[in-house]
């Protein structure tokens, strides 16, 4: 099963990606991890990446089309994939598309998680103070959820217009969120 995972930042959605990768028996792909370990490493798309990165705007559609084309190609990636963290706009939506028809193996299922703006920025605090994250400031925290708001909030539309989007809440208990999502999925698979 081929799932995509939507959410503002703080919104969970890696969180339950972690736990439905083990549930599910996929891989948990998340281009954020991907791109963190890029700039430790000081690879050259790690280079390239960084200083959007701290500043909490998009790295390139181009930079991205290639780390996500490189990683589904994975022999892992085979069998399905949960993707966390990509589309993060419209126009890499439709690379995704491209890229998947290609291989003829559509997104099966999108899965918004929607929690409210206070609440994200309470989580995303905490999350600063637990993990030092060097894009958890204040000022570029409010950007994130800025660039969230603009760019990414669309990515939602899209998947509800191509008839594979589910929303479930993000508040309440880790497992409470989990059990959403995988009922959402239940229903997906006897439809
Ligand atoms: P995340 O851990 O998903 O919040 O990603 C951390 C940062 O990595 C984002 O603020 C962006 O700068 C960058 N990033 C992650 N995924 C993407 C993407 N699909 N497109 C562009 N930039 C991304």
């Amino acid at each position: 099963m081929r799932i995509v995972l939507l959410g503002a930042p703080g919104s969970g959605k890696g969180t339950q990606a972690a736990l439905l990768m083990e549930k599910l028996e996929l891989p948990h792909i998340s281009t954020g991890d991907l791109l963190r370990t890029a700039v430790k490493n000081a690879t050259p798309l790690g280079i390239k990446a960084k200083e959007a990165m701290d500043l909490g705007n998009l790295v390139s559609d181009d930079l991205m089309l290639g780390l996500i084309e490189e990683r589904l190609g994975q022999d892992d990636a085979a069998r399905g994939f949960l993707l966390d963290g990509y589309p993060r706009n419209v126009s890499q939506a439709n690379s995704l598309d491209e890229l998947l028809e290609r291989i003829g193996q559509p997104v099966d299922e999108a899965i918004q998680i929607d929690v409210d703006s206070e609440l994200i920025v309470e989580r995303i605090a905490k999350r600063a103070a637990e993990e030092g994250r060097s894009d958890d400031t204040e000022e570029v925290v409010r950007n994130r959820l800025n660039v969230y708001e603009e760019q990414t909030a669309p990515v939602v539309s899209y998947y509800a217009e191509k008839g594979v989007l589910s929303r479930v809440l993000g508040v309440g208990s880790v497992e409470e969120v989990l059990q959403r999502i995988l009922g959402v999925l239940a229903q997906r698979d006897t439809a």
